[in-house]
């Protein structure tokens, strides 16, 4: 155990007062033995790394469909570079970038494929039988109960986007997420900003010239901005716990920034968006979806044997829809709803 014990030494004494430590874990959610040369946090990384959900990432929409081109961001390029851009900020800030790596590469393996449309639509079709779909909540639901994967208590409240009420008593959150979670939180939304701009111009819909207001090194002003704002708010805080107890969150753009993030949000709703080439990917990923859904209620015996079976049918049948890849939902549709639609 002394490699442990040294890289915990570390921690103590290299992360911010503020960083959540291995040392001072709630553990895990069922005791199991502490691994000889890996800490907790980084144990957790690597259980999310090694799940299938996560492998399925690869096939699901980020905004573009991944077969209109090879370049696109899927949902797994998009999960590593989140990662990329929190753990960046995490090391800035001196908080703790296992267990960050752990909750951006988990933070969208809750989703449905064809994008948010997916998500939407199922959403939908859950709420009309008294229930509910939610992307964030679905990426627990695989790891604590799908793939379960035993993590540590703060992975799974750092998992936790914007705590509902219900959640905060399940997970027992305060006001706010660590800073940990809320660094992931952010990084989400530099990297989706950044690669939207360059997806957009790479699918034609929008052009460089579009863009010509923002700085010409988009995600390094971002990743610096938010980073040195961090860094003031966070000083005074002397451990994980009180960040926890603020009213508002930690990470917002400053005001040189603020006035360009609003201009890029209002064209990514005006121009790109509700393009007719995305709209169109849309409206096709909607009616795929509630096809397979009406499907699944009508002939439950469709759904596969490993998903709980003792749990209602509804639950089963939302659970095996986010699940999809993109290709796999196409051929589910193709196979079965289209065959029984055109007999
Ligand atoms: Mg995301």
């Amino acid at each position: 155990m002394y490699l442990r014990t040294l890289q915990e030494e570390q921690e103590l004494s290299m992360l911010a007062p503020y960083a959540l430590k291995n040392a001072d874990s709630k553990g895990r959610v069922h005791p199991e033995k502490q691994d000889e040369y890996r800490l907790d946090f980084a144990r957790d990384r690597d259980r999310i790394l090694h799940t299938k959900a996560f492998r399925r990432l690869k096939g699901k929409t980020q905004v573009f469909v991944a077969h209109y081109g090879d370049h696109y961001r899927s949902r797994l390029t998009h999960s590593l570079e989140v990662a990329q851009v929190a753990r960046t900020i995490a090391r800035v800030l001196r908080l703790n970038e296992d267990i960050v790596e752990a909750v951006a590469l988990a933070h969208d393996l809750g989703h449905t494929p064809f994008g948010h449309a997916g998500q939407d639509i199922l959403d939908k079709k859950m709420k009309q039988v008294g229930l509910c779909f939610e992307h964030n909540a679905q990426s627990r639901r695989i790891l604590e109960t799908l793939e379960p994967k035993n993590l540590c208590i703060e992975t799974l409240q750092c998992l936790c986007k914007h705590p509902t009420r219900s959640e905060k008593k399940e997970y027992n959150l305060s006001e706010q997420n660590y800073a940990e979670g809320q660094v992931v939180d952010i990084a989400d939304f530099i990297a989706y900003t950044c690669h939207d701009v360059q997806d957009s111009v790479a699918s034609g819909i929008l052009s460089s010239r579009d863009f010509s207001y923002l700085p010409s090194n988009l995600l390094d002003t971002l990743i610096r901005d938010i980073a040195s704002q961090g860094y003031r708010i966070l000083e005074p805080y002397t451990n994980a716990e009180e960040i926890r107890t603020r009213s508002k969150g930690i990470f917002c753009f400053s005001e040189s920034i603020t006035p360009v993030i609003k201009q890029l949000k209002k064209d990514f709703q005006e121009k790109l968006y509700s393009h007719p080439l995305v709209e169109e990917q849309r409206i096709r990923g909607e009616k795929i979806i509630s096809e397979i859904f009406d499907f699944l209620s009508a002939y439950p015996k469709h759904l596969p044997e490993s998903f709980e079976p003792t749990q209602a049918k509804e639950i089963r049948i939302r659970d095996f829809i986010a699940g999809m890849t993109d290709s796999f939902a196409e051929e589910f549709w193709n196979t079965h709803v289209q065959k029984l639609t055109c007999s």
